[in-house]
């Protein structure tokens, strides 16, 4: 099974570690609970608003940036002991640059640099199941392709989906609950296609 995996807040603080550097920068607080839709800039002051996106790609983002508990032993597990083949899909090119990629490459102990996907919309990575924070990156996986999806859970995407879900899509609070999940739905997926 081919599964894709995003980056941003989904291996990585990605959101948290931003906000702690807006803090250092300019004193305004903002905690991941004030971040109620995917697009965060409109949660910040009006005059940080232009500057801000640039911190996606700032140095200390990348340096501090942390991964998810339990999300590496998940990843190594998929890659190794269930032999899924494993794609970082990613809107952002950072993680093909150096330095992006050299702090995903230090979480595994097999080489990311062939298996790093860049692409804004996702659903046109081959993968048979997509594992997201963002909803409208989890929608198109479920209306384009009609496949499954996790999403992991944040205050920006608490929304439904727009047309439902079609039973593709699962909820994840941490890497616990995904690995759980994936057991499950290859277990399904591996009962369908035998019965095709
Ligand atoms: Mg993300």
């Amino acid at each position: 099974m081919k599964i894709g995996i995003d980056i941003d807040n989904v291996i990585f603080n990605t959101a948290e570690t931003v906000l702690d550097v807006h803090y250092e920068d300019t004193g305004e607080r903002l905690h991941l609970s004030d971040i109620t839709d995917y697009n965060m800039t409109q949660f910040v002051g009006k005059k940080y608003r232009y500057h801000f996106p640039e911190l996606f790609s700032d140095k200390r983002v990348i340096e501090r940036l942390k991964p998810l508990d339990a999300c590496v032993e998940t990843i190594n597990n998929m890659f190794g002991k269930q032999g899924h083949d494993i794609l970082f899909v990613t809107a952002s090119p950072r993680y093909i640059l150096p330095d992006g990629k050299k702090k995903l490459q230090e979480l595994f102990d097999f080489d990311v640099s062939k298996k790093i996907v860049v692409a804004k919309r996702k659903s046109v990575v081959d993968i048979d199941i997509l594992i997201d924070d963002c909803l409208d990156q989890v929608s198109r996986q479920i209306f384009y392709r009609n496949d499954p999806a996790i999403l992991l859970n944040y205050p920006w995407n608490q929304q439904p989906i727009v047309g439902g879900s079609r039973g593709l899509l699962y909820r994840a609070d941490n890497w616990k609950d995904i690995d759980r999940l994936m057991f499950l739905m290859t277990a399904v997926l591996k009962i369908d296609s035998q019965g095709e």
